[in-house]
């Protein structure tokens, strides 16, 4: 029986995790293709150094919910394999996945070292071919449901099915679209916010869980569903930093918001609740008590409510309250004032940061155009996605490496389909 070539182009985690799967069938030959010297680049640095290899939440319907793009999708997707799959997997190859107490989930040796071995050992035990230092430049569409795949040294190479796992290359996603597909275009996810604010930046370090932070975006569409705007408000843990703000809240609104962030090109106004576990009536209250209660104590040195004295120091100062005065001669109006900044601190923020630990891009193939039971195309036949290169991203927490693993999975399965059913050849597949 001939072999099925296979080439997967892109040798990160999709590329990897695709390749050793789709190598597990019999007369199956798959060759790996890298543009960098070595593979698995993000995985090295992911996580700190540690790779946050997925997340410990093991109910698709619950999972989904991590993907400002893409979680419609990955519904059926997650049913098929998903972060049980992914730890069962790694329990597999010899390497214990532990989880921290956020959910997050990675290797017991906290290096992302141990992810990289066990990938490229399970990629040689399956006899996939890797290549190093080579750049896809283009392909083909042959006429006999073949590709040919030419490389930037001159070389092409035959085969018979395509896995495009390119991350957020640019190669990559012209590779896609000189095959006809679409792209959601392509802008980052993931970053802080910067913030001009020196007193704000001298209390760096200082974090507060959790706290709200909701963009105001006056452009925001009104027609947007309700579910969507209420996307623009976060909760969790705020890190305040010597740029501005960042933490768990922060990473999370950029993701959401990562396309009406890009739109008003990273100029929009941000309120921050530091204590959202009360309703602003609430906060009023014990205001008022306090005045009563400790009339004589400097409301510099005595904070009601549940954050640190820097921050309340701070935010006084941002409510126009004098600090040296005592909580008896505060008046209503300066009461009021200090719940707006409690409740609602305004900030402009005047551009996005790095955020070191973990980035993805937002946009990519258009996921309408993609069966996501085989992850093939549905415009040109034999192509197949995984990864990054998908307009599928997810918040911080492993939920990027999820997908790309789900994803590579699912292809590697419809690459080798037993009874693969070839689609019917779009016009443009052939171009
Ligand atoms: C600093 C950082 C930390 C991160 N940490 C985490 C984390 O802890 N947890 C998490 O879930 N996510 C993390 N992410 C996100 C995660 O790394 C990505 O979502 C994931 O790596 C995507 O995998 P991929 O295989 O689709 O793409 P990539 O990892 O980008 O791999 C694509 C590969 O394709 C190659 N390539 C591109 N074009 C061509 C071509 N034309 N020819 C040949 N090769 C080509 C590239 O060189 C690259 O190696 C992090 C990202 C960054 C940047």
């Amino acid at each position: 029986m001939a072999s099925t070539e296979v080439v997967v182009i892109g040798g990160g985690a999709a590329g990897f995790f695709g390749a050793i799967h789709a190598a597990q069938a019999p007369h199956t030959r798959v060759t790996l293709l890298e543009a960098g010297r070595q593979p698995l680049a993000k995985v090295r640095i992911s996580g700190g150094g540690r790779c946050n290899v997925t997340h410990h939440c093991f109910e698709p319907s619950q999972l989904v919910l991590n993907y400002p793009r893409g979680s419609k999708a990955l519904r059926g997707a997650f049913s098929q394999f998903q972060a049980l799959d992914v730890v069962r997997w790694f329990n597999a190859e010899g390497v214990k996945l532990k989880t921290e107490a956020d959910g997050r989930m990675f290797p017991v040796t906290d290096d992302s070292e141990t992810i990289v071995e066990a990938l490229m050992f399970a990629a040689k035990k399956a006899g996939v071919v890797l290549r190093n230092n080579v750049l896809v430049q283009k392909i083909e569409r042959l006429g006999d449901n073949k590709f040919d795949v030419i490389l930037k040294n001159g070389e092409n190479i035959l085969c018979d099915r395509l896995l495009l796992a390119t991350g957020s290359s640019p190669s990559g996603y012209a590779i896609a679209r000189s095959l006809g597909h679409e792209l959601e275009p392509p802008v980052p996810s993931l970053f802080t916010f910067n913030i001009k604010d020196s007193k704000l930046h001298e209390l760096a370090g200082v974090s507060v869980n959790p706290a709200t932070v909701k963009l105001l975006i006056s452009n925001s569409n009104p027609e947007k569903k309700k579910s969507a705007r209420n996307q623009l408000e976060q909760s969790g843990a705020l890190l305040i930093t010597h740029w501005g703000l960042s933490g768990p809240a922060v990473l999370k609104l950029s993701a959401w918001a990562a396309r009406e962030l890009h739109d008003c090109n990273y100029q929009a106004k941000l309120a921050v609740n530091w204590i959202p576990s009360l309703k602003v009536e609430a906060i009023k209250q014990i205001l008022l008590s306090a005045k009563t209660e400790q009339p004589k104590k400097f409301v510099s040195n005595y904070c009601p409510v549940d954050i640190s004295l820097r921050l309340w120091e701070y935010l006084l100062d941002k409510a126009e309250v004098e600090l040296e005065k005592r909580w008896a001669d505060i008046s209503n109006r300066a009461i009021q004032q200090i719940v707006n900044v409690l409740s609602a601190s305004e900030y402009a923020i005047a551009g996005k940061g790095v955020f070191k630990d973990e980035f993805v891009t937002c946009g990519g193939i258009r996921l309408q155009d993609v069966n996501f039971q085989t992850m093939e195309s549905k415009i040109c036949q034999g192509l197949f996605f995984a990864g990054e290169v998908l307009d599928i991203d997810g918040v911080t927490g492993g939920f990027n490496f999820q997908s790309a693993w789900t994803t590579a999975w699912i292809a590697a399965q419809g690459i080798n389909a037993e009874f693969y059913s070839p689609l019917p050849i779009a016009k443009n597949a052939d171009q």
